[in-house]
């Protein structure tokens, strides 16, 4: 019985160091830095390999886009000051949405730089809650992150301005209540450009889209969402991940490619159908299921 007793013991410990490592690996995966890059006009990529942070640079100070992880902060400052610009810069901090890897950082970067901290309404909540209002996530302790105060509210449509830089805020939700596709335009050799930074349309495999009581509307916020983003006009693609957009291929070209990779327009309606088409498939299943009972 003891010996019983002790292999049982010997196999927990065995299998907690197991589970430990193997999360210890994924975090290192999901950390995985990547080099900092000029993509257009005041435009620079500062995230990491995973999700996408962007510092757009004015003589009045900087945005930041996106926080990361918590995790990911050290990585982001220094991108940032590799670049040669000044963490302390950073006026006006925004996210794409309230999910812990791109907002989980932001409690950090505004003690760091003293940013103001702009979020989409329907957002806010999330944020201020450290992502316990989450209609997903709220009860999952690993999707939760330090509870960050927002400085202005945002509304559809709103304008974010600082310097030389005017960001749109369109609200794409579903993926979150208040998911944000920033939009603006960039010059280069002398020609207009409309740079999109998709929020998120990916639909998460667990998502219920019929009968969801946390987020009633959610396949109608989809809806919204899919309409909004096949009407914006796009030449610079960019997203919250880099797999939105094949950053590692475009970043492999910036040196060898006479145009620069980053336009897009193919690639971006390309990747709006195919989530759409994502979306489609799994209402068409959850519905037929939902009859069926
Ligand atoms: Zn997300």
């Amino acid at each position: 019985m003891k010996n019983k007793q002790f292999i049982q013991f010997f196999l927990l410990i065995l299998t907690l160091s197991y589970v430990k490592l193997a999360h210890a690996d994924s975090a290192s995966d999901t950390n995985k830095p990547f080099p900092p890059f000029h993509i257009i006009g005041n435009l620079y990529y500062v995230g990491t390999a995973y999700q996408a942070d962007y510092l757009f640079v004015t003589p009045q100070g900087d945005i930041l886009i996106n926080s990361g992880f918590a995790s990911d902060v050290p990585s982001i400052k220094a991108n940032v000051e590799k670049l040669g610009f000044k963490w302390s810069d950073i006026k006006i901090l925004l996210i794409s949405h309230a999910h812990i890897d791109h907002a989980g950082g932001s409690a950090l970067v505004k003690q760091e730089t003293g940013a103001k901290y702009m979020v989409m309404d329907a957002d806010v909540s999330t944020i201020e809650s450290g992502g316990k209002t989450d209609f997903q996530y709220g009860n999952d302790p690993s999707m939760l992150y330090t509870p960050t105060q927002v400085d202005r509210v945002l509304h559809d449509g709103d304008e974010v301005k600082l310097g030389n830089v005017v960001l749109v805020a369109h609200l794409t939700p579903g993926h979150t209540k208040g998911c944000t596709t920033w939009t603006t335009t960039e010059s280069e050799n002398g020609k207009n450009y409309h740079v999109v930074i998709v929020g998120s349309p990916y639909v998460i495999p667990e998502y219920k889209l019929v009968g969801n009581t946390t987020y009633p509307n959610i396949a109608q916020d989809y809806e919204h969402t899919f309409q909004v983003l096949k009407s914006l006009p796009c030449d610079i693609f960019l997203g919250a991940h880099g797999s939105y957009f094949n950053l590692d291929q475009k970043y492999a070209l910036l040196d060898k490619s006479k145009t620069n990779p980053f336009i897009d327009p193919k690639g971006y309606q390309d990747f709006i159908a195919s989530q759409e088409q994502t979306f489609r498939k799994q209402l068409h299943a959850q519905e037929e299921k939902e009859q069926s009972k």
